[in-house]
């Protein structure tokens, strides 16, 4: 058996699989895929095989897309029958809310190139007479999904991986890792059938691979202890049943009509399609269990739980409603099996936290749609550097070292119960919270906030009177909240607001090599000591990895502030860098001071009225003017008892500082602000005003207008990128040029919503030129605002388009940078 390889990939189910076919497609020669039992063997074999295209998430949406491409191809590659039933995929609304859900939904199709039509109830009728229609409003209606044969769809991946020189390794199980410096050796047992389990035996290899990709399963909790690091892929429990024959729908077949499309019935949560004559029907029911936190036990192979009717009675009256044909129809099989979940339903693939040439592809519940893309993607990131388009939704490091197996288990039974729940772009789910609070959240809990759900933290959306429900009050349209959000806006354009932001990811990075690192590893000048600037780390490829506000503390010390959201993810980038480059630019110190501090911006035109109050100085009078704190600077300062690392910036664009404390001393601070704003009007103020605001001065949200899909320069961000100094990337920025370009738009929308920042955008004659990454409201211009990317020709003031929102065209402008106070001069002002 070979044992020295290019790539290892462990797991031999549809997405290892996948993995290993697309590695060889693209160019390695050398990869081996290693299976613990039989390919398929895991949740693949018992997966319904449906193949639906219907994602929220941009990045998903691309992946499901192109699965649904290759395994149309796959046969005349391989000459073997995946079983590809292309019936299309008919998801019906019983409430004009699920066709809002669908209308936004279309939206993101769009910008993916997904194709989809609507139907009414009477054309759903026409053509597919058994189905129950009357008490729907109507469907979205994908004509070019259906469904496969999982197994057969991986033995053809399998027979293309071969065929392109992939070795696949059975019986044999990957133990044990250990990085050599420039390879992994993975140490393999050789697995042996005993009383029907399967338990490894005493002969052992090791592998050496310069690159390994995990693609293990259910056995993901295992695959994380052996690589001593944490990965919240853990199964849920799932189900679908085969009826008998339908005699009515044998009817209908003999009569030549052709196999009805995959009914997704969401309201019921549930799907039907159907199998020899009868009906398949597959739930996402509630309270379905967790399973295997701690392992798959050996007994389990390609096994099966006992089904557990009793939980899904209501989808099958639902189902009984929908097409009473069936109501007579016996029970013939029954499947559930694990389902491998993780906590915000998108799978783990990329780069293993910390860890050097090692990848993740894991806890995929649409594994079967979700393969071909995925290995797609991922083995343009292994052998190009990048994929084409940003894996960050997708990225291992999604949650950090604060994710425990409780809080996996019981946030991916949420997201199970969650699959068909309508998906309010304003959704916050409860499950495991509150789990991660800044000390002052029990202050802020009782004057009304309502927190969303950030990276474990909790942070207040908005801020509303007592009773409010922020569950009743989500809509595909302007929420119950918009009001609230409206004047907390408007607190910080003409008064002040106080914005909890202690969630940022701060980090203080010193050291003889401090200062050559950070000028190779961003794109700006580094600031001068006690001034601060804004800087983009950039990929391989040139795009932009991560957005800092860097502080310099001194000469040889900074302080370095990126997303609350993207906390491991922004530090393994960075540790990674740092190690790689400590040998040649000297040595460099690296603490994490996430938890150190808690950050409380402080904006709005009285923020310095509010701050001299309470600051303790020689001269507070001018303690805070622009000649003593100038914008763009950082000082330590006294407010009351509390010393503070002031910095003067506003992601607000209005005259504001943050106040970056002592976290065990922010209640004292908290009161002391809250007092002294009294006499100002002070506002607390949620995100979600927050991120208005940002809009109406064009500053880049990281995760949205900032990404691995486009460099700093298609962002639009001259001012951010130095050109004189060499940084990583930027010979590849260069070479990129802008293939699209990033611009602010003021909407005309309807009078009861505003964009989310997933909507296509098009010309006059109904070209789509582009898409919004961001979008909301503008308390200064009264109307709709959004940021999107557009055609670079198009990136030019006055120009306008149409953005669909609600299924229909709205005119949109393209506006300067900044349409509020583009000169700076409140953020500026001196007093
Ligand atoms: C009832 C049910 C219905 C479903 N229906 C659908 C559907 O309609 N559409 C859809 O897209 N998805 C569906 N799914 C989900 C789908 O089955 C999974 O997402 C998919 O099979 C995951 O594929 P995988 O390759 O990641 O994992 P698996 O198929 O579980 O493969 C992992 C493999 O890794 C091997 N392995 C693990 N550890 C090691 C090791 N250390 N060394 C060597 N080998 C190892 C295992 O033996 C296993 O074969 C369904 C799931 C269930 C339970």
């Amino acid at each position: 058996m070979k044992t020295t390889v290019k790539a290892l990939v462990v797991g031999g189910g549809a997405v290892g699989t996948s993995i290993a076919y697309h590695l060889a497609k693209a160019g390695w020669d050398d990869v081996m895929l290693l299976e613990r039992d039989e390919l398929t063997s895991g949740s693949t074999w018992h997966a319904a095989g449906l193949l639906p295209l219907f994602n929220m998430s941009y990045a998903t949406t691309h992946i499901h897309k192109y699965s649904v491409d290759f395994y149309k191809e796959l046969e005349a590659e391989t000459g073997l029958n995946a079983g590809f039933a292309v019936v299309g995929n008919l998801r019906m609304a019983q409430t004009e809310e699920r066709m809002d859900e669908y209308m936004l939904y279309a939206s993101t199709a769009e910008t993916c190139d997904v194709p989809y039509e609507w139907m009414t109830p009477d054309q759903i009728k026409a053509k597919w007479p058994l189905i129950r229609t009357e008490d729907l409003k109507g469907a979205l209606y994908h004509e070019t999904d259906g469904y496969i044969n999982p197994a057969d769809m991986t033995q053809a991946m399998a027979k293309g991986a071969r065929q392109r020189g992939v070795v696949i390794e059975r019986r044999w199980q990957a133990d044990a890792f250990h990085w050599t410096g420039d390879a992994w050796e993975v140490t393999c047992t050789k697995m042996i059938e005993k009383g029907g389990n399967l338990i490894p035996s005493d002969e052992q290899i090791v592998i050496t691979a310069e690159h390994v990709v995990t693609a293990s399963g259910n056995h993901a909790q295992t695959t994380a202890k052996k690589l001593g690091i944490k990965i919240p892929a853990i199964p849920v429990e799932h189900q679908f049943i085969v009826m008998d024959q339908d005699p009515e729908l044998m009817k209908f077949r003999a009569e030549g009509n052709v196999e009805h499309p995959v009914i997704r019935d969401a309201d019921a949560q549930s799907y039907v399609r159907e199998e020899r004559g009868g009906w398949i029907l597959g739930v996402y029911e509630k309270n379905a269990p967790a399973v295997f936190e701690y392992g798959v036990p050996d007994s389990f192979r390609a096994d099966l739980f006992p089904l557990a009717l009793d939980r899904i009675e209501d989808q099958y009256m639902a189902m009984i409603h929908r097409i009473p044909s069936c109501e007579d129809s016996g029970l013939k099989d029954d499947f559930n099996g694990p389902i491998c979940y993780t906590p915000d339903g998108n799978p783990l693939v990329g780069p293993a936290p910390g860890l050097q040439n090692m990848w993740l592809a894991e806890g995929f519940s649409f594994g079967i749609t979700a393969a071909g893309g995925t290995g797609y993607y991922l083995a343009q990131m292994m052998v190009e550097g990048e994929a084409e388009i940003d894996m960050a939704s997708l990225d291992p490091k999604r949650y950090g070292d604060w994710m425990t197996t409780e809080f996996a288990a019981r946030k991916n039974e949420e997201c199970y119960d969650h699959v068909y729940t309508l998906h309010h772009p304003d959704e916050e789910r409860p499950a495991c919270r509150p789990l991660r609070t800044s000390p002052s959240y029990d202050r802020q809990a009782a004057r009304g906030a309502q927190f969303g759900f950030v990276n474990g933290w909790e942070r207040p959306n908005y801020f509303a009177p007592a009773g409010f429900n922020d569950h009743d009050a989500r809509s595909f349209r302007r929420g119950g909240w918009w009001d609230y959000a409206v004047a907390e806006a408007k607190a910080i354009r003409e008064g002040v607001g106080l914005v909890d932001a202690t969630a940022f990811t701060k980090h203080r990075i010193s050291g003889p090599g401090a200062t050559a690192f950070l000028d190779w590893f961003t794109c700006n000048k580094l600031p001068k000591i006690g001034r601060i600037n804004l800087t983009y780390a950039l990929t391989a490829h040139g795009t932009t990895r991560t957005e800092y506000t860097i502080v310099r503390l001194s000469e040889e010390d900074y302080y370095l502030v990126s997303a609350g959201a993207w906390h491991a993810y922004d530090q393994d980038y960075l540790y990674k860098a740092i190690k790689e480059k400590e040998p040649e630019f000297g040595r460099i110190n690296a603490e994490d001071v996430t938890t150190k501090y808690g950050v409380f911006a402080i904006a709005g035109p009285k923020s310095r009225d509010l701050l001299m109050d309470v600051i303790k100085d020689a001269d507070p009078a001018t303690a805070l003017s622009n000649k003593r704190f100038p914008w763009l600077s950082a000082k330590k300062i006294e407010l009351g008892m509390c010393p503070v690392n002031a910095i003067r910036v506003a992601y607000t664009g209005e005259l504001g500082w943050e106040l970056h404390h002592p976290m065990e001393m922010q209640n004292y601070l908290f009161d002391l602000l809250e007092k002294a704003g009294e006499k100002h009007g002070m506002k607390l103020v949620g995100a979600r005003a927050q991120n208005w605001l940002r809009q109406e001065k064009s500053y880049r949200a990281f995760g949205n207008e900032l990404g691995r899909d486009a460099t700093p320069a298609e962002a639009d961000l001259p001012r951010f990128i130095d050109l004189n100094k060499d940084f990583y990337g930027k010979d590849e920025m260069i070479a990129k040029g802008v293939r699209s370009k990033c611009v602010t738009l003021l909407i005309d929308g309807p009078d009861d919503a505003d964009p989310w920042g997933r909507e296509a955008l098009y010309t006059d004659d109904g070209t789509r030129v582009g898409r919004l990454t961001s979008g909301g409201y503008s308390v200064a211009f009264d109307k709709s605002i959004g940021l999107g990317y557009v055609r670079p020709e198009l990136a030019v003031v006055g120009t306008q388009l149409k953005v669909r929102m609600l299924n229909q065209l709205w005119n949109a402008e393209i506006v300067e940078d900044s349409p509020y106070d583009p000169k700076n001069a409140k953020i500026r002002m001196d007093g």
